[in-house]
């Protein structure tokens, strides 16, 4: 099976709502499909998501970094040679994990699919092939992000990631009050996206702690190049803190860990630039015993579905789920693949992520 067309198209899906954090608001998902054509007719699947503000990859940037830069190295390859195709996506060019990130995941689908298995079987995943995920409540007013979790755990869902990040003072309140509307039945996870200083950060899990409001996690308190302030918040509360924007890739990854600046890491395809270093983030948390949280950008369903199969795969390391992106969606595009289910998310056994094909794909002309 060798590569032979690398297509691009623009896929568009509204939100059912606004996504709100301390960084910017979106209400659609326009996302870069990657489609990796082959002699033998197979297709891989990928997908990259502009996050300019965290990644800083736009739609422009991810369709030349692929069509002029990552692209060419890999047409008439073999899809069998995985690793050095995936070290020719990685060495292409600096930073732009988005672009990289989706056209790695189309040579593991692609790959999987030569061995005729799903992804997680290929990555060494054996177990049931269910995740549960939580679902983003983003930061409004008060009453309307409470009216929103209560919606979220009508809907099943048993974890609620709660944006907050803006003034300080309603942040604590909006915990609060969605605590004592949910009352016990869901876990609350806090995601301020770096909009808190270290001590207010400190301040605002301190005054829940001793209010009785029992937190999952804490998310990115501060700023992502201050690691030092990571560390003052995470030396200084009870609640397990998290590392998002602050870490990309694996190197990254040891030096938080030998520091001790976050108790979890957030791993996102979109930011250490897809599966392979992802497998390598997880593994080397494995080695720490440190636990990981597999998370998504606004995606759909193509690049989601490679993040479910690794967190089946991974799920000694990987033990929290977030990957809400295609419930946040007001429809599926994609024909097959995993099934998304609100928090109950399932693969079959269908070759590679299993995608027979996206609907509204806007095709890119080269
Ligand atoms: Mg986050």
């Amino acid at each position: 099976m060798k590569i032979t067309e690398i297509r691009l198209g623009m896929l568009r899906v509204p939100l059912k709502t606004p996504f709100k954090t301390a960084l910017r608001t979106v209400d659609t998902v326009e996302d870069i499909v990657v489609e990796v054509h082959t002699d033998s007719g197979h297709v891989g699947y990928g997908e990259a998501a502009p996050t300019a503000v965290i990644t800083g990859d736009t739609h422009g940037s991810i369709i030349e970094a692929i069509r002029r830069v990552i692209g060419p190295r890999l047409i008439g390859r073999e899809v069998a040679d995985l690793n050095r195709n995936v070290a020719l996506v990685q060495s292409a060019m600096e930073r732009n994990t988005s672009a990289k990130a989706a056209v790695e995941i189309a040579l593991y689908d692609l790959f999987a699919q030569l061995y005729g298995a799903p992804l997680y079987r290929v990555l060494g995943g054996g177990g049931d092939p269910v995740v549960t995920t939580d679902i983003t409540i983003s930061v409004d007013y008060i009453d309307k992000m409470v009216a929103d979790s209560l919606a979220a755990v009508e809907r099943g869902f048993e974890s609620l990631k709660i944006k907050v990040g803006k003034d300080i003072g309603v942040d604590i309140e909006r915990v609060k009050a969605i605590h004592s509307a949910v009352d016990g039945r869901a876990l609350l996870r806090l995601d301020a996206n770096q909009g808190w200083t270290p001590k207010q950060a400190v301040r605002a899990v301190s005054t829940l702690e001793d209010a009785g409001v029992a937190l999952e996690l804490l998310e990115q308190p501060v700023h992502a190049r201050d690691i030092e302030g990571l560390k003052y918040v995470t030396e200084r509360v009870l609640t397990p803190v998290m590392a998002d924007e602050s870490v990309f890739g694996p190197a990254e990854v040891i030096d938080l860990i030998q520091r001790r600046a976050a108790d979890i890491i957030n791993i996102k395809l979109m930011k250490t630039g897809g599966i392979s270093n992802a497998v390598r983030i997880a593994d080397i948390a494995a080695v720490y015993g440190v636990e990981c949280m597999i998370g998504c950008m606004i995606e759909s369903s193509i690049s989601v579905a490679a993040a479910v199969h690794l967190a089946i795969a991974k799920g000694g390391a990987i033990t929290k789920v977030d990957l809400d992106g295609p419930s946040l969606c007001r429809f599926n595009p994609v024909d097959g693949g995993v099934e998304f289910n609100e928090s109950e998310i399932s693969v079959g056994d269908a070759p590679g992520l299993g995608i027979r094909g996206i609907r509204g794909l806007e095709a890119i002309p080269a």
